[in-house]
């Protein structure tokens, strides 16, 4: 999987890559995360890459002319519809549809996207109508910039991608990945200051231990987050297991 980061701060970005996980993807070459500096492709004596709005009003605007020439330069001539599959062409904006693990998964099936990060008061609305393909957010609050953003998803893309998670079943039982949340989790010691390991989990019994995290996904999902429990398909095991804890 190829991203293709455009940003006018590419110097953020690089030392969340160089760790662990990504780090790995990346020397393994199952992904490769290229980031380009928007400034490069603004061709004025001062690298100009921002504006005064029209209409007045403060802040800056992120001019089209680099964002559209850096793209372009990058990926090639947008195919025309209908002739092969394009790059998607993300714009990173607290406008876009929110970015969840369905949408993760989504993107995971691309072998290369570009992430577009905006900065100031965003980008020229050209660059949204006749550039991006594809608007994310990653919640309903407002960020300085793209480059976080463009980060998770590059982070949340990465670790659905085959051979990146040391474990291939890793990500399976992920919240969010089943509909459900995940099951708590413990290691040694087996007591800590008095709190004791649930003795199933100790038991060697594997069908218990898998009934028993199935249970406790379904608790904390029904304690947590019950708007998750109306999407998710339910076993009858699960709905009888849900009626004893008062679930409908
Ligand atoms: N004026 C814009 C608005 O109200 O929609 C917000 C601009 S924000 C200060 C600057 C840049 O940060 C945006 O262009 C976008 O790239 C990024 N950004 C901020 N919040 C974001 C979010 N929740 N999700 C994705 N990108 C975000």
């Amino acid at each position: 999987m190829r991203f293709e980061i455009f940003t006018l701060l590419p110097d953020v970005i690089p030392p969340y890559l160089e760790v662990s996980i990504l780090k790995r993807a990346s020397e393994r070459g199952l992904i490769q995360v290229n980031i380009h500096n928007i400034r490069d492709y603004a061709h004025d004596k001062h690298r100009v890459t921002d504006d005064t709005p029209y209409g007045g009003g403060g802040g800056m605007v992120m001019k089209p002319e680099p964002v559209f020439e850096a793209v372009e330069t990058i990926l090639g001539q947008r195919p025309a519809q209908g002739q092969g599959q394009p790059v998607p062409v993300i714009l990173l904006t607290p406008q876009g549809r929110v970015f969840t693990q369905r949408v993760a998964e989504e993107l995971s099936q691309h072998e290369r996207i570009a992430l577009l990060c905006g900065r100031y008061e965003g980008v020229d609305e050209r660059i949204r109508e006749h550039l991006a393909t594809d608007e994310i957010s990653i919640g309903d609050y407002v960020l300085t910039g793209g480059e976080l953003p463009a980060m998770i998803l590059v982070d949340a893309v990465s670790r659905l991608i085959p051979g990146v998670l040391g474990d291939p079943t890793g990500a399976e039982d992920d919240s969010h990945s089943m509909g459900l949340l995940e099951y708590p989790h413990y290691t040694k010691p087996a007591e800590f200051h008095g709190w004791t390991v649930p003795e199933v989990l100790q038991s060697g019994n594997h069908a218990k231990i898998d009934r028993w995290r199935r249970e406790q996904s379904l608790l904390r999902t029904f304690n947590k987050r019950p708007d998750m429990l109306e999407k998710t398909d339910l076993t009858e095991a699960d709905t009888n297991f849900l009626k004893s804890i008062g679930y409908k």
